[in-house]
C-alpha cells in the first residue's frame, strides 16, 4: 500500500477503516457551504474545520448576543461583548483549531437576487438556518446550480435531518415537493418554544457524518428522512419517494425556481423578539452617522462591521449594506420612520 504522509492531526481520522489517507485527501479537497451559523452551522463549521474540509464558506446575517451562548457552540462571551458578526468570530475560533484550511466569511443577508452568487463553486451545502423561506431559497438555488444540499432543523426536544442529494438520487422529491406532507414549520420558533442543545448537537452531527460521507463513501448515504425526538427517545426514518411531483417548480422537468424570483420584501417583522428588519439598497456611510449621533449625544457603539444605536425606547442596529433591526416594535411603519431619523441624521 502506497504510504501517503497525511497531517498528523488526520491520524485518527485515517485510521477508521471507512475514511482512510484516500478519505482524508477528500476531504482536504472539498468545499462546504455553511448556510447560517447559529446553533446547528457553528458546530458544522466546528466539526468540518477538525476533520479537514479544504475550504468552508460560512454566510450569516447576524451578530453574537449573550442568548447564543446557551447552544451555539464555539462562541465566547467576549464575541457577544464585542458584538462580532457570526461570521467573523466563527473565522477567528476556526482559525486557532485549524489554521491549514481557508475560510471564507459572508456576512450578507440572503435573497433571491444574492443567493446563487454566494454559494456558486462549491461541493455541497450545509442548512444552518432556522426558518422555511429561507430553506425554500436554498432549495431553488442548490437545484439550479445541481449542488447537493443537507436539510436539517431542531425545536423543543425534536429535530429532523434529510439528504436533498438529487445529482445522484433524481427519483427523491425536493423540499418543495415535501411541502404540506411533512410537517416542516409549525410556526414556533426557538425564541418563542425553546430548543435544547443535545437535539442541536445530534441534528447537526446527522448532518456533518452525511457531508463527510458525500465525500468519501457516497454509497453509504441516507436516503430518508430522519426524525428524532430526544425528550421520549423516539426515532424514525421515512421513505419520502412517494412525494416526488413531477411537476414541481423546482425539481420537476420545466423548472422556474420561484423562491428565487421573489422581491425582497423591505421590511419583515421578526420572529419572536418584537424586531422589524429593514433591507434598504443603498449602503450606509456608518462613520458619518456615527458623527452625527456623537454630536447629538446619542449612545451607541460602533465597529468595523455595524452600528448599535440605543434611542430612548428604542434600539438600532444598522449594517454597511442598508440593512438595520429596529428593537421594541413589532409595527413596520413605525420601525421605518425610526430607520429614517437615524439614517438621515
Ligand atoms: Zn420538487
Amino acid at each position: 500500500m502506497a504510504n501517503i504522509s497525511i497531517d498528523p492531526r488526520y491520524h485518527r481520522l485515517a485510521r477508521f477503516h471507512r475514511i482512510q489517507n484516500a478519505g482524508v485527501e477528500k476531504l482536504n479537497d472539498a468545499t462546504v457551504v455553511i448556510l447560517g451559523c447559529g446553533a446547528l452551522g457553528s458546530q458544522h463549521a466546528e466539526t468540518l474545520a477538525r476533520s479537514g474540509i479544504g475550504h468552508l464558506i460560512l454566510i450569516d446575517r447576524d451578530f453574537v448576543e449573550l442568548t447564543n451562548l446557551q447552544r451555539q457552540t464555539l462562541f465566547t462571551e467576549e464575541d457577544a461583548k464585542l458584538s462580532l458578526p457570526k461570521v467573523i468570530a466563527l473565522k477567528n475560533h476556526l482559525a486557532e483549531i485549524n489554521s491549514t484550511i481557508k475560510v471564507t466569511a459572508h456576512i450578507a443577508d440572503v435573497s433571491g437576487d444574492n443567493i446563487v452568487n454566494l454559494i456558486k463553486g462549491a461541493d455541497l451545502l450545509l442548512d444552518g438556518t432556522d426558518n422555511l423561506a429561507l430553506r425554500m431559497l436554498i432549495n431553488d438555488a442548490c437545484y439550479q446550480l445541481n449542488m447537493p444540499w443537507i436539510f436539517g432543523s431542531a425545536l423543543e426536544s425534536y429535530g429532523m435531518s434529510h439528504n436533498f442529494n438529487f445529482p445522484r438520487l433524481p427519483e427523491l422529491p425536493c423540499l418543495r415537493c415535501i411541502l404540506g406532507a411533512i410537517p416542516l414549520e409549525s410556526g414556533d420558533t426557538c425564541s418563542s418554544v425553546g430548543v435544547i442543545q443535545p437535539i442541536l448537537q445530534l441534528i447537526s452531527s446527522v448532518q456533518t457524518i452525511e457531508a463527510m460521507k458525500f465525500f468519501v463513501d457516497a454509497e453509504s448515504s441516507r436516503d430518508t428522512l430522519f426524525t428524532m425526538d430526544l425528550w421520549v427517545s423516539r426515532s424514525q426514518n421515512v421513505n419520502l419517494v412517494k412525494l416526488k411531483n413531477p411537476n414541481c417548480p423546482t425539481c420537476g422537468n420545466h423548472p422556474t425556481y420561484p423562491s428565487l424570483q421573489e422581491k425582497k420584501r423591505e421590511a419583515q417583522r421578526l420572529c419572536g423578539d418584537g424586531s422589524v428588519m429593514i433591507r434598504e439598497v443603498e449602503p450606509l456611510d456608518l462613520a458619518k452617522i456615527q458623527q452625527s449621533l456623537a454630536k447629538d449625544n446619542i449612545k451607541h457603539q460602533f465597529n468595523e462591521y455595524f452600528l448599535n444605536i440605543h434611542l430612548e425606547n428604542h434600539r438600532v442596529i444598522l449594517f454597511k449594506d442598508g440593512r438595520g433591526i429596529v428593537y421594541n416594535t413589532s409595527d413596520i411603519g413605525e420601525a421605518l420612520a425610526i430607520y429614517k431619523r437615524v439614517v438621515e441624521k
